[in-house]
């Protein structure tokens, strides 16, 4: 059962009219904060040039050295947390900070809404690799309401383990006193989305609220109890804190830092999966590629990950293929044309195989599912033919 309300996600509301994909590689501009240049060229790829002219990665290093140095910890207690899914970048951060450079990392990872198989097995061999690891749930209840009010008023299920996902490493940062949280890229620089933090080493707390906690945790909470998702002896006033990030001026005292591991090395996703799969037995999905993309090695712990991408493609008129394609065309390793065709057959594939798993966890049925979803189909990216949804502009 779903109340339908107005949509909230306010990024749709400041997208161009005009549907554009970059000349370089195939991102579309209705993602959301990317810029376009008057050559029709996006900020990530401008950013990836940068990367590669005229940044010197040496210099970057060295930096990286002295922050390790100011905070490794003399008797081995935790110097750093890692959040950490047991994916391949994240597995990577931690094996390199502890074996590289001789720290103490702490792995700290938010559950996701359901662990896929092999998620929860990349995550069991990555502790059995050595590494101290804490699991950070929230109460099953609670969350599930979450995630449904999350996908019937932003086409986001994720909202709210978004949220868990960037609060959980600080909690536990400030109750192990430990002052460095170590990210892995800067994902809006990488992947085209705000710049203004390109050329810094982390993100300063305002701007990292801004960035991650826009949404009001609390307004789905009054409209989860309003339309009856949630029930009042579920929640109470401390319930949401595993949701959220510690107040700034606590983590300011605490002197907790949160860095890209990204801007201090220069890697890219394949590297990390080779160096993943080596040292903490990493393995990819074994059923094959990834459901709406080709890749057989990105984000694979959570069954629901795949409406979170079907959902951007309703939203935005781009898939995970997209995505994967643009970044590897930035990386040097695929051609434009061969990301065309990679987006054109994989982009927005429709997960049939987690499909019940989706419904079941967010107790909605079929038919509901599509009305939630055609709403938010936007005119200048939709249009109905012949009684079919079809995308008005793809790259080519
Ligand atoms: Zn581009």
């Amino acid at each position: 059962m779903w109340v339908p309300r107005p949509i909230m996600d306010r990024q749709v509301d400041s997208l161009p009219k005009e549907v554009k994909f970059c000349k370089k590689c195939v991102m579309s501009n209705q993602r959301p904060r990317i810029v376009f240049d008057k050559e029709g060229v996006c900020n990530a790829c401008r950013y990836a040039e940068t990367k590669k002219k005229s940044i010197n990665w040496e210099a970057r290093k060295k930096q990286f050295i002295e922050l390790c140095n100011k905070h490794r910890s003399k008797d081995g207690s935790y110097d750093v947390i890692v959040p950490c899914s047991g994916g391949k970048d994240s597995s990577t951060i931690a094996h390199r900070l502890k074996h590289e450079y001789n720290m103490h990392p702490l792995c700290v990872t938010f559950s996701p809404p359901v662990y896929s198989e092999i998620g929860w097995q990349n995550l069991r061999r990555f502790i059995n690799a050595g590494f101290d690891h804490y699991l950070v749930s929230p109460s099953g209840i609670l969350n599930r309401a979450l995630t449904k009010l999350g996908f019937i008023l932003l086409g986001d299920h994720n909202e709210i383990f978004d949220h868990g996902q960037m609060g959980a490493p600080f909690r536990v940062a400030l109750d192990r006193n430990v002052k460095i949280v170590m990210y892995g890229e800067n994902g809006e620089a990488e992947y085209g989305g705000s710049v203004d933090d390109a050329d810094k080493p982390g993100r300063d707390w305002r701007d990292f609220e801004k960035c991650y906690f826009s949404n009001s945790v609390d307004n789905l909470v009054k409209i989860g109890l309003e339309d009856g998702y949630i029930k009042k002896e579920d929640i109470n006033a401390r319930s949401l804190d595993i949701f959220m990030l510690p107040p700034i001026e606590e983590l300011k005292k605490g002197e907790v830092e949160m860095h890209w591991f990204g801007y201090y090395h220069n890697w890219t996703p394949q590297e990390n999966y080779y160096h993943a799969a080596e040292h903490t037995g990493f393995q990819a999905n074994p059923e094959g590629r990834t459901i709406g993309t080709y890749s057989k090695y990105a984000q694979l712990d959570d069954r629901t990950d795949s409406f979170l991408y079907y959902m951007m493609f309703i939203k935005f008129g781009f898939g995970r293929a997209t995505s994967d394609a643009a970044h590897e065309i930035r990386d040097g390793h695929i051609q434009r044309d061969e990301a065309v065709a990679l987006v054109r057959r994989y982009d927005g594939e429709f997960p049939h195989k987690d499909f019940q798993i989706f419904l079941d966890y967010l107790s909605i049925a079929e038919d509901e599912f599509w009305q939630i979803v055609d709403r938010f189909r936007l005119p200048h990216i939709w249009e109905k033919k012949n009684g079919e949804w079809k995308l008005k502009h793809q790259v080519s």
